[in-house]
């Protein structure tokens, strides 16, 4: 799935890429992606439109085209955009393909055919499910400490993990950054929100900023083609029986709430009453 610092860097890529282009014309391979909320076929709609800007919304990039139309895009699990030159393969199973003016193609992948594509009219996005309980933007000057207390204290009886990946109360962090944030703030995923300390929360909150910062800057330095999803500079993530890049201990695997969760045993010892020194000598 892609998160955050993959979309933003998608965003850009697009904008530099892509934005002002035409369409010259849409093919689709497989309908099952799409969910068209303006009178019309998906080819006639985006045929003939330019594409004019693109955004990040949660989960979701948000295409502006010149119709006053939206081609809104979640990639789910599995889903890849691919912006393919003439010379060059789809990289997978291929929804839907827009063909630009230049003679590039803007392509939906998805093997599992989860990702979604909607068309809509620009503003109205009643039709997109889950697109309007979008959380607390990470990225905006909203998230501030205060602001997160508040919200944790919202949702005390959550596990932090399960409150992390919560989209429709922070905006938005995956499965992947979670386990990185929590590594970084040194606490146990399975926590609840109630037991973590005040220093703890502010670490937390820390953590959020610096984490999702580092993964934007890995993924720009990384500079790959948009359909691939930069993970080499994860730390746990993935990396069971690998040594943990603090202390050494083998990073352990675990299901919380029937997700992957990566952690390092020690350094997120769910034993330790805190993990702060209170009374330093
Ligand atoms: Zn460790």
């Amino acid at each position: 799935m892609p998160e955050l610092p993959d979309l933003f860097y998608i965003r850009n890529y697009l904008r530099t890429h892509v934005r002002d282009q035409s369409i010259s014309s849409a093919e689709v391979k497989n309908p099952i992606v799409l969910r068209v909320a303006v009178e019309g076929t998906f080819e006639e709609l985006m045929r003939n439109q330019s594409i004019q800007d693109c955004h990040v919304h949660g989960p979701f990039l948000r295409l502006e085209c010149s119709g006053k139309i939206d081609l809104v895009m979640n990639l789910m699990l599995a889903g890849k955009l691919q912006h393919q030159q003439q010379h060059e393969k789809t990289v997978g199973h291929l929804c839907f393909s827009l063909l630009l003016k230049d003679g590039s193609r803007l392509n939906l992948c998805d093997e599992q055919k989860m990702a979604k594509a909607y068309v809509v009219r620009q503003g109205e996005y009643a039709a997109i499910p889950k697109y309007r309980e979008k959380g607390v933007d990470i990225m905006s000057s909203g998230f501030t400490l205060p602001a997160f207390i508040e919200l944790a204290g919202r949702h005390t009886r959550k596990q932090v993990r399960v409150f992390l990946n919560d989209h429709t109360i922070l905006s938005s962090i995956g499965n992947a950054y979670a386990d990185e944030i929590l590594f970084d703030a040194q606490i146990h995923p399975k926590t609840f929100v109630s037991k973590l300390t005040q220093q703890q929360i502010e670490r937390l909150h820390q953590s959020i900023l610096s984490v999702m910062k580092w993964g934007i800057e890995q993924v720009n330095t990384a500079s790959q083609p948009i359909h691939i999803k930069v993970r080499d500079h994860m730390k746990v993530r993935n990396k069971k029986d690998q040594p943990c890049p603090r202390c050494g201990t083998k990073i352990r695997r675990e299901g919380v709430r029937g997700y992957d969760v990566f952690f390092c045993p020690k350094c997120q010892s769910p034993t330790r009453k805190s993990f702060i020194d209170w009374n330093p000598a």
